[in-house]
Formats: C-alpha cells, sequence, structure tokens
C-alpha cells in the first residue's frame, strides 16, 4: 500500500514508534478481514489502524518496526490483530485492524462489575463471566503464539486491544511504549523493562513461552483488578526487583475480590517459580 492508500481520520494514540491514526482505506481490498459494520466506513472503504515510523527515528527503533512488522506478518488467528499493509515508500507506515474499543487497560478502568444473573449491559459494564471470556481470549492467542514458538515478551493488558462485542486480541510485538512508561523500568537509560510483569528468570535474560505464562497470570490479575492498581502497588522498582530474584519464596499478587478461586488458582500455576512446572497456554487454555 501507499499513502494514496490511506485517509487519515483522527489520532488514537501515541506508541513507541509514533503516532497511530485512525484512517479510511482507499481504492485496496483487504482480503481475509472479516468486514463487520464497525470497521466499514460511511464513505466506502475500511478502517483502519495505521502506525507510523517517527521521523528522524534512532537505528534500534526502526530494527524494532521491522521486527514487528515481519513478525505480524505471518500470523492469523481471532485474537491476534492482524496486519493488512505495509507501506515503506516515504514515510514508513503498517496499517492494522481497527480495533474500536483501544487498548484493555484504558478499556478495563472505565467499566463498573454488574452481576452475572443482570439482562441488558449498558455502556461501560461488565460482568464475572465477560472478564473471564476476556482473559480466555488472551489465553486463546497466546496458546497460537506459543505454538508457534513466538516469545511476546510483554504480555500486558496495555498490550491487547478490544474491539467490538468484548472481543480481545493480542498486539504490540515491538516491546515496550511511551504511554505507559511507568510500568517499565530503565537500566542505564536505555534498556526498559517491564519488571512487574516478569518471571524470575527473565531479569537474566531467559525469556521463554513459559515466561509469557506467567506476564498472563499478571494480566489476568490486571482484568480481575480492572486495570486499576499496578502490580504489587506498594512496593518500589527496586523492591520488585529484589524479591522477584530471590527464588521460591517470591511475594505472589493477592487473589482480586472479583476472581473465584478457581480462576486464582490458574493464575497461581502461571506463577510457578521454575518454567518446567509452570501452566503452558494450552493447560490455561483449556
Ligand atoms: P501502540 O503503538 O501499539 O503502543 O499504540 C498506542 C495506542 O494507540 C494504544 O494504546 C491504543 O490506544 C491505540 N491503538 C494502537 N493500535 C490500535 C488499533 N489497531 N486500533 C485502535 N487503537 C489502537
Amino acid at each position: 500500500v501507499t499513502r494514496k492508500n490511506i485517509v487519515e481520520i483522527r489520532n488514537l494514540g501515541m506508541g513507541q514508534f509514533g503516532q497511530v491514526i485512525l484512517a479510511r482505506t482507499v481504492g485496496v481490498h483487504l482480503m481475509g478481514l472479516q468486514q463487520t459494520e464497525s470497521h466499514t466506513d460511511p464513505n466506502g472503504g475500511t478502517l483502519v489502524a495505521i502506525k507510523k515510523l517517527k521521523q528522524n527515528a534512532e537505528n534500534g527503533l526502526v530494527e524494532a518496526f521491522d521486527k514487528e512488522v515481519k513478525f505480524m506478518s505471518r500470523l492469523k488467528h481471532d485474537n491476534v490483530v492482524r496486519l493488512l499493509g505495509v507501506c515503506t515508500e516515504g514515510e514508513s507506515f503498517i496499517m492494522m485492524e481497527y480495533m474500536e474499543n483501544g487498548d484493555l487497560n484504558q478499556f478495563l478502568q472505565k467499566q463498573k462489575v454488574m452481576p452475572d444473573t443482570i439482562s441488558g449491559l449498558k455502556e461501560n459494564e461488565v460482568t464475572p463471566i465477560i472478564l473471564l471470556y476476556m482473559g480466555v481470549q488472551i489465553a486463546s492467542g497466546m496458546h497460537y503464539l506459543s505454538s508457534r514458538r513466538f516469545v511476546h515478551r510483554d504480555l500486558a493488558t496495555r498490550n491487547c486491544l478490544v474491539g467490538r462485542d468484548f472481543v480481545v486480541k493480542i498486539s504490540d510485538f515491538g516491546m515496550s511504549r511511551s504511554l505507559y512508561e511507568s510500568a517499565y523500568y530503565r537500566v542505564q537509560g536505555t534498556l526498559i523493562l517491564p519488571i512487574r510483569w516478569m518471571a524470575c528468570e527473565t531479569f537474566y535474560g531467559k525469556f521463554s513461552v513459559k515466561s509469557d505464562s506467567w506476564a498472563f497470570g499478571v494480566s489476568m490479575w490486571e482484568i480481575y483488578t480492572l486495570g486499576k492498581v499496578d502490580p504489587y502497588e506498594e512496593m518500589t522498582d527496586e523492591e520488585v526487583i529484589a524479591d522477584a530474584i530471590r527464588g521460591p519464596d517470591r511475594k505472589l499478587l493477592p487473589r482480586p475480590d472479583l476472581c473465584p478461586q478457581k480462576v486464582y488458582d490458574i493464575m497461581l500455576r502461571c506463577w510457578a517459580h521454575d518454567p518446567l512446572v509452570r501452566a503452558s497456554f494450552g493447560e490455561a487454555y483449556s
């Protein structure tokens, strides 16, 4: 695709690579995208999210951007955000499916929890079953990624997107972002780490599908706390790190009030110290 294939509508947010913009396509047919009402623009064309690579980006960032593009182009799953096109001429950008409810963390913060028995939900209302449904979709998307031996390294609700009808898809394969600066820990200025989502072994550089499982447990915890508190919010970054690398008796997150014991048991299995014992996404999903 080229610039001529899109008309920009409005800003959606700011990511690590630059702006994310809502746009309408012109004269391109997007194969394989499920056309829903929310994707179809009244002027014809399809609503898409455009991720631009900011001008004068440093080399590291260009590499991360290329990595995200290569990675995404090979993926196809209902719970993984689809890459629809790439423009490499002039100002580089990628075209992704538009997720109208933005990222899961911001979405959760707006929600009010109603009883499962309620009939007819209003805007910004969810029920415990819907919370579970959102978690199951993350497990399903991650099960797919892990079966292809992809390691995300930064699974968290801020890196999942929400569409219509509580559909959740995994996004952000480029590691780290600006909006949630406080969630990352800076090591000597450049390397930044999502320490509150990290398993013990990742502090020694060992990322794997099992360290993604750990981050999945924390993401479930975020869902059941409606993204309102940071994991281990009472601890400083330095305390979190010191505790995490202590070993098997690391402090674990408590069961959120809304979280059924059965779901908390899954979280605990995601937080087994030994990666070999830790639940896989196949197990978490089933
Ligand atoms: P990112 O560059 O992925 O960190 O995106 C920055 C922000 O833009 C996110 O927090 C979302 O609110 C928004 N955003 C990113 N991708 C999409 C998308 N495909 N659909 C809708 N909003 C998006």
